[in-house]
Formats: C-alpha cells, structure tokens, sequence
C-alpha cells in the first residue's frame, strides 16, 4: 500500500495536465514502514526521453518504427543526474526514493512492457492517466518476485 496525500496527488495531476499530450514524470520521496509507504513528497521532472535515449534502449525493445513509440508521448525518461541528485536529497532528509510517478496520455494507467522492463524491484510506479489534457485516476504498481507488475492500493489521506 502507498499513502498518498490530495495535496501530493494534485501536484501530479497538474503536471500531467500540463505535459500533455506528452508523458511527465517525477520521483515520489518518503518511508517505508512494514509493508506500506508513505509519500512525504513529490518532485516533479522533466521527462528527459530523447531519440538519444531510444537508440540507448532499443537493444532492448521490439523494433517498431513508429515514431510515436519513441516519442515522450509514450515514454518518459528521467535524467540519471537528476536521480543522483534525488538520492543525495533523501540521504540529507532521511527518507528514501520510494517511487516514481508518470502519465499517459489518452492512455490507460496500466504499466507498459517497457515500463516494466526497466523497473526498479523495490520502487512503486504511480501512473496517471489523461484524457483530452483531464486528469483521471490514477493507480500504483510494484514488482512481484518474477519481475512482474503487481497492483498496489493507494491509500489518499488529507
Ligand atoms: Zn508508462
């Protein structure tokens, strides 16, 4: 489970809104406690994917030509200065990186194959998804022990 606040997940709502039709991203801070997480902020970033970075996965990836795949509007990226400078942010305030959020875009918010390929075991993946520029709902997901996306509830608190 992961708690969530209206005030946390309004900051991702308005980010995914205003990205779209592109994907947006940022990193979810907080702690862990037994089996539940609870978020304590929310960062936003910029998507960072990049043709650059397509040709960096596409060893990785089923070749499919459509640009739009390789687009932001499908795929989002977060720059790994930014992920360091994120880690040393939690060192310094004593929580962790728990998680990361995205959106997609007149899509639905279940986890693609290549979200799920470069997933992290133990972070949680919030995605929300938008539809015509709205934000919907949005659900979070963590791996199971095959590498596999597993719901996760949110929990919204005030
Ligand atoms: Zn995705």
């Amino acid at each position: 489970m992961i708690k969530l606040s209206q005030e946390h997940l309004k900051i991702i709502c308005a980010h995914a809104e205003s990205t779209y039709p592109e994907e947006c991203c940022g990193i979810l801070f907080g702690y862990l406690v037994g089996n539940s997480k609870t978020v304590v902020e929310v960062t936003p970033t910029d998507n960072a994917w990049s043709s650059e970075t397509a040709t960096d996965f596409t060893g990785n990836i089923e070749t499919n030509d459509d640009a739009f795949l390789y687009s932001k509007r499908r795929r989002y990226a977060i720059a790994p200065q930014v992920i360091f400078q994120a880690q040393r942010k939690a060192r310094d305030r004593h929580f962790n990186i728990i998680g990361i959020y995205h959106s997609h875009p007149d899509y639905p918010n279940i986890p693609s194959e290549f979200d799920r390929l470069y997933a992290w075991q133990e972070y949680s993946y919030v995605i929300i998804s938008v539809k015509n520029g709205i934000s919907a709902d949005a659900r979070s997901w963590s791996l199971d022990d095959n590498h596999q996306f597993q719901p996760e509830a949110i929990q919204k608190c005030s």
